[in-house]
């Protein structure tokens, strides 16, 4: 397992350090992206245990590496988010680092928390120990997407590394040689993350993001139905967030990373119906109905007081 192309840059600084022996026994990975972050932690933890001397990910041939294939590996303790659970528990950290003082089988054990950043407090607690004083041959890596949600005597304790996002091109690219039935416009579904877009196109979930821009397009052409916004309003809100950004950023006259050239160029003549100072205004009452979703409001009564705000603005 190779780092993915835009990690190459983070992934040769790592084996730098490791083959200077600078690097620590701890390690926080930082990303937008969680799948790429889950990625970067995977392909890093098969890396280190390999027994291999390639350096650029693990060899696929060895002892080591025959036990991550099956799943087995003695030496990899991974703790996740359970399923349906949004926080990972103490007691889920304790058999990690209770794993850390016991023999290891090759000598080096690595014991991995992604995400890190869902740790509750009694977790991280749990974990502070043991990066504080780490049994030897122990390596911990953790993964994170928000930083600020990590204590900060977690964080000063990791030596971290921020891993970059792709750029749309190197998005592209990356899913034409590995994922080609995924369509642009799934790429802007998924905020720029070519894992997430595939994820979304597995699941129809850009399919819908699609249909919301056509039913956006559609109230401000007053042409064609808007059912795909109306039917799921706090979904509807969540993605009209994201469109008043893009649409706010193509009237400035700043372009955009859109990677569908069609949808593109619709944003563009969309912006020029009215002033960026017009789409920045609703831009915001958009994000404050966003941020009422949740609380118990008639969401519906939201996205009708936002639909009506942009229908007016229009006609003004
Ligand atoms: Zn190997």
């Amino acid at each position: 397992m190779k780092p993915l192309p835009w990690h190459q840059g983070v992934w040769d600084v790592l084996q730098r350090a490791e083959s200077d022996g600078h690097l620590t026994h701890a390690l926080l990975l930082v990303g937008e992206s969680a799948l790429q972050v889950a990625q970067f932690v995977t392909a890093f933890a098969a890396a280190d245990l390999c027994e291999g001397e390639s350096g650029q990910g693990a060899c696929g041939q060895c002892r080591s590496c025959g036990w991550l294939k099956a799943g087995t590996h003695p030496d990899l303790r991974t703790v996740g988010l359970e399923e349906k659970k949004k926080i990972i528990s103490i007691k889920q950290v304790r058999e990690l680092t209770q794993s850390a003082s016991k023999t290891t089988h090759l000598g080096h054990r690595v014991l991995v928390v992604d995400p890190a950043d869902h740790m509750n407090v009694a977790a991280a607690n749990a974990l502070l120990k043991t990066l504080e004083e780490p049994p030897d041959n122990n390596r911990i890596v953790l993964g994170a997407t928000r930083l600020d949600r990590l204590p900060a005597t977690i964080v000063s304790r990791c030596q971290r590394y921020r891993l970059p996002a792709p750029t749309t091109q190197q998005a592209m690219d990356w899913l034409r040689d590995n994922a080609s039935d995924v369509p642009a416009s799934a790429l802007d579904a998924a905020s720029g993350c070519p894992l997430t877009a595939m994820q979304l196109n597995a699941d129809g979930s850009a399919g819908l993001y699609s249909q919301r821009w056509q039913a956006l397009f559609a109230l401000c052409t007053g042409k064609g139905g808007v059912d795909a916004l109306t039917s799921d309003p706090a979904g509807a809100i969540e993605f009209m967030n994201r469109a008043a950004a893009s649409i706010a950023m193509a009237a400035s006259g700043a372009g955009s990373q859109s990677a569908d050239s069609k949808l593109q160029s619709r944003i563009v003549t969309l912006a020029e119906r009215m002033s960026q100072r017009d789409w920045l205004q609703w831009q915001q009452l958009v994000a404050r109905a966003l941020e009422q979703c949740g609380t118990g409001i008639n969401e519906g009564m939201l996205l009708d007081a936002a639909l009506v705000d942009l229908r007016g603005r229009l006609a003004a």
